[in-house]
């Protein structure tokens, strides 16, 4: 057992902030304590991204800070996890000397031991090529890095990996092929979490719609689709919310989106990555569905659910990408009216087929398309934000970074309250009218309250 501190530093998407939080379980159950202040670490983890240029720039300036930090503190253990780590590998230390582990996207689950090991070689990198998802960590308690209060709200990795290899994509390569959890280690972990307090869980895979397709290494089979994992979950006793993320188009079938439409648990929300509107650059993208297909998907899911919030991933400036193909990605957005979308410019990833691509796009010309796909965008998510005004709907309150009492929507907008009653706690769920509608959130006031 150790009484040494850690902080976890994360970066990327919600698979990065679930693993940070296994890590930071794992070490608190070896006797670390969380701390938040870089100076009293005895333990620094950056649990990296790679998927955009810019995210992997600032684990690099960060490791260029903690260098001085290291000079100060010779004994402190910086540790590079992720998707950074299983792509630069030795490479990495070779760079940043004073990194002592790089540890792979795989292998976060050994962490402890790893640090433990490292009495005896001062550096070392663990990188898997095999890939697996251990079934379950009994007793996994839920940890919240970062030192969130909150437990009601809770993510649980289903898969790993994926085998779609887009143009652009470096997952393919830093979590490997796609392989899907046991439908039993999965309801267990879920419970785990509903009887530790959890009331809203998010289902988590690079491509959740191809659940069950590939078979876990542990199990031989997994003999369910996506929307029958859905469906199983959402009848544990005691959940009160249920969403999922992240869903390739191409595998969204009939069966899943009728499952808006059935339970009654699932978030009316729906992340459904378009990336381009054009036809030609979809190929090019590899994305294996076309504009036409995807609208299809659009009209479906909407015909299942016609309050369903939607919101996208959109690349603007992909090699290739003329002035007709950006106006395609535009007119998909007017037909779409997505509730948000996260949008880029385009960057290049080592390893990948479009690094390779020809026609590459002045940055100049990506950072209007960016501009103009995103004022675009805040006009829409404005004008449906506006629509909630007036309308009571259910609310479930957490507490904010900030210690403030703020609410999350079904359709996972923020809501904030002026008039909380004092008896209002984290995780109970009510009824809020929505009194005002802001880009990003809404606000609002118990119902009767003026
Ligand atoms: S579906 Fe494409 S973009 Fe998504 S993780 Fe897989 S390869 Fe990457």
């Amino acid at each position: 057992m150790s009484n040494k501190s850690f902080l976890i530093k994360t970066f990327g998407c919600q698979m990065n902030d679930r693993d940070s939080e296994i890590m930071g379980q794992l070490l608190s159950e070896d006797g670390y304590i969380e701390t938040s202040e870089t100076d009293q670490a005895d333990l620094i983890i950056l649990n990296t991204c790679s998927i955009r240029a810019k995210a992997e720039q600032k684990v690099m300036s960060l490791l260029g800070v903690l260098r001085k930090h290291k000079k100060r503190n010779p004994k402190l253990i910086i540790c590079v996890a992720g998707c950074v780590a299983q792509q630069e590998g030795q490479e990495l230390i070779r760079r940043m000397p004073h990194v002592n582990l790089v540890v792979g996207t795989q292998n976060i689950y050994h962490i402890v031991q790893l640090i433990n090991s490292l009495g005896k070689h001062e550096v070392a990198t663990t990188l898997v090529d095999n890939y697996s998802i251990p079934a379950f960590i009994p007793n996994l308690k839920q940890h919240n890095v970062g030192g969130e209060p909150e437990i009601f709200r809770k993510f649980l990795t289903i898969m790993q990996g994926c085998n779609n290899y887009c143009s652009y994509c470096v997952v393919p390569f830093t979590r490997g092929r796609e392989v899907s959890r046991s439908v039993s280690h999965i309801i267990e972990e879920a419970k785990s979490l509903i009887k530790g307090g959890v009331k809203e869980i998010t289902l988590l895979g690079q491509n959740v719609n191809s659940y069950g397709q590939t078979n876990s290494v542990t199990e031989p089979a997994v003999p369910y689709s996506f929307a029958e994992l859905l469906r199983a979950v959402a009848k544990i006793d005691g959940l009160k919310r249920l969403r999922f993320t992240t869903s390739n188009p191409k595998d969204l079938s009939d069966d899943l989106m009728s499952c808006f439409a059935e339970i009654d648990i699932l978030c009316p929300q729906f992340h459904l990555p378009v990336q381009s509107g054009s036809n030609a650059i979809l190929t090019a993208m590899h994305r294996r569905y076309t504009r036409e297909l995807y609208l299809e998907k659009v009209t479906a899911l909407r015909k299942y659910c016609p309050e369903i919030a939607l919101t996208t991933d959109v690349i603007v400036g992909f090699p290739g990408e003329t002035d007709a193909d950006f106006e395609d990605t535009m007119s998909l957005l007017e037909e779409v009216q997505y509730h948000g979308s996260y949008s880029f410019k385009y960057s290049d990833r080592p390893g990948t087929r479009s690094a390779d691509f020809e026609n590459k796009v002045d940055e100049k010309i990506k950072s209007e398309r960016l501009a103009r796909f995103q004022k675009r965008q805040d006009e829409i998510g404005l004008a449906y934000n506006r629509g909630y005004v007036g309308k009571t709907i259910p609310v479930m309150i957490e507490r904010n970074e900030f210690d403030k009492m703020v609410g999350r929507a079904e359709t996972n907008h923020l809501v904030h309250f002026t008039d909380l009653s004092s008896c209002t706690v984290a995780g109970d769920i009510i009824d809020a009218t929505v009194t005002h509608a802001g880009q990003h959130s809404l606000q609002g006031k118990l119902p009767g309250k003026d």
